[in-house]
């Protein structure tokens, strides 16, 4: 079960001392204290954890500083969506939103590697209206002889020129908790020129240790990826501990499924779960395209695998797109054959565009045709 206080209930009140009080008396019952410090008001929830089938929602409604009650029926508490939820399906970060509601495109590198080819990318992405990209610092590799990421040595650069074309966020994966501290520290001393969206690659989806340091952290929201090889419901399990550990500004992103099933594509296109987790959860959705097909390889009409898979993601709700792009991918170090170039950026947004409108024109015909 969740209360919901009254906004800028103060934690030293008369009001809020009798309420803890209170629910310290009920038998089996655990509370834990979960604090949203917004631009103009600090929300808090409680949640009671264990024997809450005793506890009436009337009764638990008229408890000082409780607003709102919210019974939690099924899994994912915090991310879920509950019978009678009306908690907010978005959050702001620097200047963008991330929502159920949105749609934000996260063109970029794979994988840092020169400055000047950083430099390009981010030039194409504002020439073309982008306030978001991806940017490989630290890469995860299968083998311990690839090229790994020039880690925080390139995250000068890479912030200051993020500044300098006005990205407001960039995804960026970690992989250890000492990835956190670097960038931190790098944002600092280049003076929080943009964003970084702290993204857990589908190779640590279940790292709980990972997922509870990042979780601690209110500052960066996070992206986690699918496990591709455990279940949904393992995986969204994984973004509760993210948000079970106090950050909740979490998107969800889907990237396949390795199985040789998928063959050709890298790996096994799973875009049909957008909605699923829309359904679930709250956390708005983000799509993989060029880690799910893996090549630039094209159908007969002409059109990228990667850019189909992509309109499927965005026509059935996706809202956000991570895709790789490299200026001159044969010289890229990590994913080179599956980037797209930066002149087909103009050509890939206006692909998008018409998916999302398809999208929300097919929002208004579910609508026109609800049963009332
Ligand atoms: C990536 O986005 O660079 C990446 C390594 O993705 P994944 O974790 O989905 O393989
Ligand atoms: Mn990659």
């Amino acid at each position: 079960m969740i209360l919901i206080l009254n906004p800028n209930t103060r934690l030293h009140s008369q009001e809020y001392q009798q309420l803890m009080d209170h629910l310290a008396a009920l038998q089996g019952v655990q509370v834990r204290v979960h604090k949203e410090q917004g631009v103009e008001q600090t929300l808090i929830e409680l949640y009671l954890i264990g024997d809450t089938k005793q506890l009436e929602i009337a009764d638990m409604q008229n408890l000082p500083c409780v607003e709102r009650v919210v019974r939690v029926s099924q899994e994912y508490r915090i991310l879920g969506r509950h019978k009678d939820d009306t908690r907010p399906a978005h959050f702001n970060y620097n200047g963008v939103r991330f929502g159920q509601d949105t749609l934000n495109i996260f063109a970029g590198l794979c994988a840092v590697d020169t400055p000047e080819h950083v430099e390009r990318m981010l030039r194409a992405l504002r020439d073309n209206g982008q306030v978001c990209t991806r940017m490989g610092a630290y890469k995860p590799r299968t083998s311990p002889y690839a090229f790994q990421g020039h880690g925080k040595n390139c995250l000068p650069y890479v912030f200051d020129l993020a500044g300098k074309y006005g990205i407001k966020v960039v995804a960026m994966e970690i992989t250890h908790e000492s990835h956190l501290d670097e960038i931190r520290e790098a944002l600092l001393m280049s003076g929080n020129p943009t964003g970084v969206m702290l993204q857990i690659g589908t190779r640590n989806t279940q790292n709980f240790e990972l997922l509870k340091i990042v979780g601690r952290q209110q500052e960066h929201p996070v992206l986690l990826k699918r496990g591709f090889g455990i279940t949904l419901d393992e995986s969204l399990n994984a973004a509760e501990y993210l948000a079970s550990e106090g950050n909740r500004n979490v998107v969800f992103g889907l990237r396949g499924m390795k199985t040789n099933m998928g063959d050709p594509h890298r790996n096994l296109v799973d875009f049909a779960h957008v909605p699923v987790v829309k359904r679930l959860t709250r956390m708005p959705v983000c799509v993989d395209p060029s880690h799910s097909v893996g090549s630039r390889a094209a159908s007969p009409d002409g059109i990228l695998d990667i850019m189909h898979a992509t309109a499927q993601g965005v026509l059935a709700g996706a809202n956000m797109v991570l895709v790789d792009f490299h200026p001159t991918p044969p010289q890229a170090l990590v994913d080179g054959p599956q980037a797209l170039l930066l002149k087909e950026l103009p050509y890939f947004l206006e692909d998008v565009q018409i998916a999302r409108e398809a999208y929300l024109r097919r929002c208004a015909l579910a609508e026109k045709f609800k049963e009332k």
